[in-house]
Formats: C-alpha cells, sequence, structure tokens
C-alpha cells in the first residue's frame, strides 16, 4: 500500500444546509494528517459556497452527474458544470443511485467515462446487495460491476473505487476488516488479470459502509484499505478522527 495515498471521502447525501455546512467547514480545518487525500460529497445545489468556504486541501465532489456536456436534460448537471464551480470531483454509481434511483450499469459506465473525458477524478462505487453476499456471489457481482466500466475508464490515475457493501450502508452493520480485506485483495488481483500491474499496484480501493471513529483503525491497518467512503459519520465532528486513521 506504500505508494497509494490514503484517501478518505464523504458523503454527505441529501443533507445539509449553509448553517451547518458552515460548521462542518470549521472543523474541516483539523488538522488534517497531510498523508491522507480528503474529499467531502456534497448536495449539488451546495458545492459553489462548499468549494469557496472549504480549506483548500479538502477537494469537494458532486454526488452524480449526467454523461453529457450540456442539452435537453433537465435537471441534470454536467461534469464541466461541476468544474466550473473549481470542484474536481464525482461520486458515480453509488448504491442509492443504483438501488433508490435504478441507475443501471451500463448508465454509470457511460457517466464515469464522459466524466473521465471532461478532466474529472472520478469516485465509482460498487458493491453487493445482502441477498447476494448470502447466496455467494459478491465476487461475480463486483467483477461483473468491474466489467461493466472497465470500457470507459480512460485514466486510472484519477479513478478511485469505492467498495461499498450495500447491507453495510447507513445500517451501522460494517464489514469487518478481514471481510473487507477479503474483496479488496480480489479487487486489486482482478485489475492485474483485467487491466495490468501498474494499475492493480496504484489504485486506490477504498472501503465504505458504516465507517466509524471506533471501527476506522483496524480497517485502515489492512493491506488492500486504502481508505475510506463515509457518509453519515462524515457530517460530523469525529469525521476527522476517520481522516486520520493511518496517522
Ligand atoms: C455512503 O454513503 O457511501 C456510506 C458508506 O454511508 P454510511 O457511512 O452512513 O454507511
Amino acid at each position: 500500500s506504500g505508494q497509494r495515498k490514503f484517501f478518505v471521502g464523504g458523503n454527505w447525501k441529501m443533507n445539509g444546509d449553509k448553517a451547518s455546512i458552515d460548521g462542518i467547514v470549521s472543523f474541516m480545518k483539523g488538522p488534517l494528517s497531510p498523508n491522507t487525500e480528503v474529499v467531502v460529497g456534497c448536495p449539488q445545489c451546495y458545492l459553489m459556497y462548499t468549494r469557496q468556504n472549504m480549506p483548500d486541501n479538502v477537494g469537494v465532489a458532486a454526488q452524480n452527474c449526467y454523461k453529457s456536456a450540456k442539452g435537453a436534460f433537465t435537471g441534470e448537471i454536467s461534469p464541466g458544470m461541476i468544474k466550473d464551480l473549481g470542484c474536481e470531483w464525482v461520486i458515480l454509481g453509488h448504491s442509492e443511485r443504483r438501488h433508490v434511483f435504478n441507475e443501471p450499469d451500463q448508465l454509470i459506465s457511460e457517466k464515469v467515462g464522459h466524466a473521465l473525458e471532461s478532466g474529472m477524478k472520478v469516485i465509482p462505487c460498487i458493491g453487493e446487495k445482502l441477498d447476494e453476499r448470502e447466496g455467494n456471489r459478491t465476487e461475480e457481482v463486483v467483477f461483473a460491476q468491474m466489467k461493466a466500466l472497465l470500457p470507459n475508464i480512460s485514466d486510472w490515475s484519477r479513478v478511485v473505487i469505492a467498495y461499498e457493501p450495500v447491507w453495510a450502508i447507513g445500517t451501522g452493520k460494517t464489514a469487518t476488516p478481514d471481510q473487507a480485506q477479503e474483496v479488496h485483495a480480489k479487487l486489486r488481483q482482478w485489475l492485474r488479470k483485467n487491466v495490468n500491474d501498474q494499475v492493480a499496484d496504484s489504485t486506490r480501493i477504498i472501503y465504505g459502509g458504516s465507517v466509524s471513529p471506533s471501527n476506522c483503525e483496524e480497517l485502515a491497518k489492512k493491506g488492500d484499505i486504502d481508505g475510506f467512503l463515509v457518509g453519515g459519520a462524515s457530517l460530523k465532528p469525529d469525521f476527522v478522527k476517520i481522516i486520520n486513521a493511518r496517522g
């Protein structure tokens, strides 16, 4: 893991207003470990406000975007617009996009492709549902999600993969460090086989699903866990402990 900088993203989901963002901005002054790359994912209507107020060492991500630069797509936003606000990152294919809004693999893949072509950095999210894990289909599901992404990934250096088992998101039920490490190692093997050694060795694979100040240190010790995507806990001052989990 030495060549991969530890990465911690926050995902505010549909939470916050200007007053609460001011509070998050204050605790994000840290101090934050210089060894961690930090990004916060905020609602699209607050991207500009967040970028203007957040310290420079904290990246700002949109939580979604569309697969085209402009046009008749009412209600959507493009990577170009997000960049125009000074934000470099976008989270795509989050489990809530996949399962609440029924976004299919192909659409997510096209969004990732367009965001990368627009010069953005992308956090594509993958992960199995509870019935899939219980049916021993975890590997099959996450490999199929990776395969769908692959043809549209033009620059792996701007991709951070988030492995987020759906049963662990917002449930308080975290994958054990061993459970998460097992899937991360398989994903890295998949990259070695289907892309190349350089991409397998350098791509950050981060874990998401009920990461908290109390479980982050054990997870961060695992060799293939290169950071976290954090929902609920990213809204609270203890998020700084998660950012600093690897020291
Ligand atoms: C997420 O939103 O990606 C997430 C992992 O949420 P939580 O940390 O609340 O489980």
